[in-house]
């Protein structure tokens, strides 16, 4: 092996490692992510997601009721009044984008992503 093979070595490893640097902070943008739940559009509750959180969470309204679990980062709906259980059947969520949306009750959960760098406005009530 010459000095210059040893040289092309290092530089990969060192290249390799950076992007695995990169790719990690790209996909953890968010500091920290919520749960928001809408009850006929309106915002109904909001938990900061945490892995020690364990939620459960009954609304009752003049459309139904609904039971949501929280449990750490997972989200899901366990139980419905409504007739299709269409939210039910969506299982768990658990990142940033994902909904659960149970329309004959009028229930939305869905989570965000927040990034404690970026605007605070919409978390300060
Ligand atoms: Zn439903």
């Amino acid at each position: 092996m010459t000095k210059c093979d040893k040289f092309l070595i290092i530089l990969v490893l060192i290249v390799s490692i950076i992007s695995i640097i990169i790719i990690g902070k790209a996909t953890s943008n968010y500091d920290t992510t919520y749960a928001e739940i809408y009850v006929d559009g309106n915002l109904y509750k909001k938990y900061s997601l945490d892995k020690n959180l364990n939620e459960v969470v009954t609304i009752e309204t003049k459309h139904g009721k609904n039971i949501i679990e929280i449990e750490g980062y997972n989200v899901r709906m366990i139980e419905s009044s409504c007739i299709n259980k269409l939210c039910i059947k969506q299982g768990t969520i658990h990142k940033q984008g994902q909904l659960i949306v149970c329309l004959p009750n009028k229930v939305v959960v869905q989570i965000i992503g927040k990034n404690s760098s970026s605007d605070l406005d919409t978390i300060s009530y």
